[in-house]
């Protein structure tokens, strides 16, 4: 029988011992004990846990409750006992006899719920103990893991859609902190909740909103005043997490608070086990007052009483976000939490984006490189060498990531050898080529993307200036976001960042440029002076230094210029009023604020980044200032060789036979990947077409075409041209 209100709060005191429901809980309560399907997006410490927990208490069947946390199971169970609830739980933590106690105990009905973590349903000993048994209520938590789209993605979580069928598809309640809307359908299908014959499922979203916390963000020029800001904060607010994108930043903020002699702990995820039990019980325990962390440093941290979470750098996603600096003010006290953001810091995340999601051009690289690697059987060797044979690869985690593609797709074995602590890596027979895996590119490419686009949003999180509670709220498809809140910087009422100029960022501007003005020009003008310069980059194809880039877009008549055909670029004079000095100089500052990425090699070569990419598309903007500008003094003299391109490309052509070439270079880049400008440029295309060779030789007489392009191209390119004559 459904329970009514009266009945609900009845339960909810005596078992519980709580006078109210947290916000959302009963709903979702009276949604399942219904029998419909539920999906339930509360954040971490919205109290979950009752919505399945109460149910269980008089649903006609056992509770079975999927949870990742082996280790806060036992916690979990103990609670229950502890409100006279019986519940058990079934992982890997337990010998064999206990094991089979336990599921005999299953089996004679004598628990109401049950806790098993998601790997259980590989063994089809304990289905088929569960499949017999009237199990009402099938409760999945951290429900995101289910989704490829989610940061938290378990293989596992797939099996359980097959464990469901062999359980008779019973009702499921699949609860989770994060979720996009993309992942929430996701986990819907997966699941196929609201189907056979039940009512569609109902998606509660609530308890999202976190009044005690301030939300704050900090633009920082550099390390040392991100350092200063979490002095400050530590000063004031005392106990808290700070948060780092990688494991060396970690390191280096705790060195700096052990040095100011500040209680911390530290804890990242190449750290032992022990270690980091270790420095977790020291700071869960409050015998230290700091810690500082990479996001290895979050399940289970219940901590209530901390009074702040900064972010030292950006981290992948608005989920992440919320959910780390979600970790201040549980016991209800304000906290503040806030993100020390440069756009620079930006670049790490993309590198672990790229890294987690290697490009077609990585995995085919890699086929090719294992085919020949191990060629004569298994090779031992790590993964980082392997890297070093891959051509296409910048990022050793990409092909980290592509072996383990590639190992999953049936192509390759990996044994790891305690002796050597390496892998040793071996071809399976019959082996296979790459189109006949199963690799599927498309899937692949839109995790990409998607993963991007997560970044993106966190971004525009750094860049709204609206209510950032009411941008978080949005986000997570709460439908009364407020438009304005009494807790973040925008809003004007909660702590206004602090924009304090560095001694290293005044004298910077003042060595560069003592008395010259700066730039005055309209916001708009502005960015579409940014953009100018960023799609310069773009075109230039991460093959030249910020010199060449530097170079072409003042229009420089200089002798690198002409020989690499870069005048050719549409770009090519795009800045020509500001000059060299100053050109140059945006062009570092776009490095600074994370849209140029440079390479670290002898010859450092310049590229977009997914964040200039961005900007240059008008999808975000970044705030930099712009270089003090000067009249530029004027740009080289022409060269004889300029001079005679520039006679060049006065004289007549064969227009046709132009449009018929640039048609074929257009479809030959597309094949290759490449920049059409790479197969021949332009001027190239117009000589071509102008003096119509019909012979390789008469070829080779064309400006821009050597014996490699000859070699490479000719064939076609003569096909063409005696076609169109
Ligand atoms: P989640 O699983 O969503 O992270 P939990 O289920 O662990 O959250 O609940 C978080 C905390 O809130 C727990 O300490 C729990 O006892 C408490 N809690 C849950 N429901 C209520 C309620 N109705 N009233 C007061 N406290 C509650």
């Amino acid at each position: 029988m459904v329970p009514d209100t009266t009945e609900l709060h009845r339960l909810l005191h005596r078992h519980f011992g709580f006078h109210e429901f947290l916000e959302g809980q009963e709903s979702v309560i009276e949604a399942i004990t219904s029998g419909q399907d539920t999906l339930v997006i509360m954040p971490t410490g919205g109290g979950k846990s009752l919505c399945y927990q109460l149910p269980a208490m008089f649903l006609d069947g056992i509770t079975v409750v999927v949870s990742p946390l082996i280790a806060l199971m036992k916690d979990q169970v103990d609670g229950m006992a502890e409100k006279k609830i019986p519940a058990t739980f079934i992982n890997s933590s337990l010998g064999q006899s206990e094991m089979d106690d336990r599921i005999a105990r299953m089996k004679r009905g004598e628990y109401r719920l049950i806790y098993v973590a998601p790997e259980r349903f590989k063994s089809e000993r304990f289905v088929a103990a569960l499949a017999p048994l009237s199990i009402a209520l099938f409760a999945i938590d951290e429900a995101h893991c289910i989704s490829q789209w989610g940061h938290d993605f378990r293989p596992d979580y797939l099996r359980l859609k097959w464990a469901l069928k062999d359980l008779g598809q019973p009702q499921v309640a699949a609860l989770t902190a994060t979720a996009t809307p993309e992942v929430r359908a996701d986990i819907i299908e997966q699941l196929s909740l609201g189907k056979f014959g039940r009512k569609p499922p109902q998606v509660f979203v609530s308890g999202f909103a976190r009044h005690n916390l301030t939300l704050a963000l900090s633009h920082t020029a550099n390390k040392a005043e991100k350092l200063e800001h979490i002095f400050d904060t530590i000063d004031e607010l005392k106990t808290g997490i700070v948060y780092c994108a990688t494991r060396k930043n970690v390191e280096k903020v705790y060195e700096e608070l052990a040095g100011k002699r500040l209680s911390a702990i530290y804890y990242h995820g190449g750290m032992t086990e022990e270690q980091r039990t270790k420095a977790q019980d020291k700071f869960m325990s409050g015998r230290c007052a700091v810690a500082v962390a990479t996001n290895a440093f979050g399940m289970g941290v219940d901590r209530a009483d901390l009074r702040f979470v900064t972010h030292y750098d950006i981290p992948g996603s608005v989920e992440a976000y919320y959910q780390e600096a979600g970790r201040a003010g549980r016991d209800g006290e304000p906290a503040k939490c806030e993100l020390l953001f440069n756009y620079a810091d930006v670049k790490t995340q993309e590198f672990f984006i790229d890294g987690a999601n290697p490009t077609r051009e990585i995995i085919t690289s890699l086929h090719l490189t294992l085919l020949r690697l191990c060629k004569h059987g298994p090779v031992e060797m790590p993964m980082s060498e392997i890297a070093e044979h891959v051509k296409a690869a910048k990022n050793d985690m990409a092909v980290g990531t592509a072996l383990h593609l590639l190992t999953r797709a049936g192509f390759i074995a990996r044994d790891y050898r305690q002796g050597s602590r390496t892998y040793t890596t071996r071809l399976v027979e019959p082996v296979k080529p790459l189109d006949e895996l199963a690799l599927d590119f498309e899937r692949l490419d839109a995790k990409r993307q998607r993963d991007f686009d997560k970044l993106w949003r966190m971004i525009d999180y750094v860049d709204c200036h609206g209510c950032r509670h009411g941008y978080i709220l949005n986000y997570f498809g709460e439908t009364d976001a407020p438009e304005h809140c009494s807790a973040c910087d925008n809003c004007g009422i909660g702590p206004a960042p602090k924009r304090r100029a560095t001694k290293r960022a005044k004298t910077q501007v003042a060595a560069s440029a003592p008395a010259a003005p700066p730039l005055d020009i309209s916001a708009k003008e502005k960015t579409v002076l940014l953009q100018k310069a960023l799609s310069c980059v773009a075109r230039m194809n991460g093959r030249f230094g910020l010199g060449r880039i530097t170079l072409v877009l003042v229009g420089s008549r200089s002798k690198e210029v002409f020989d690499s055909q870069l005048d050719e670029l549409s770009t090519y004079g795009l800045l020509k009023e500001l000059g060299y000095d100053f050109t140059q100089e945006l062009l570092r500052r776009l490095v600074t604020a994370g849209c140029i990425q440079v390479t670290t090699d002898e010859y450092p070569k310049a590229s977009l980044s997914e964040m200039g990419r961005r900007v240059m598309l008008a999808k975000t903007q970044v705030n930099i200032e712009l270089p003090p500008f000067e009249k530029p003094k004027p740009v080289a003299r022409k060269t004889s060789s300029a001079a005679a391109v520039a006679a060049e490309a006065e004289a007549p052509y064969d227009v046709a036979l132009f449009e018929a070439l640039r048609q074929w270079r257009h479809d030959v880049a597309g094949t290759m990947g490449i920049p059409a400008y790479l197969v021949y440029p332009d001027a190239t295309l117009k000589e071509l077409s102008r003096q119509k060779p019909q012979s390789e030789a008469a070829l080779l007489e064309v400006r821009g075409i050597g014996p490699a392009k000859a070699r490479q191209f000719g064939a076609e390119t003569l096909g063409i041209i005696r076609g169109a004559s």
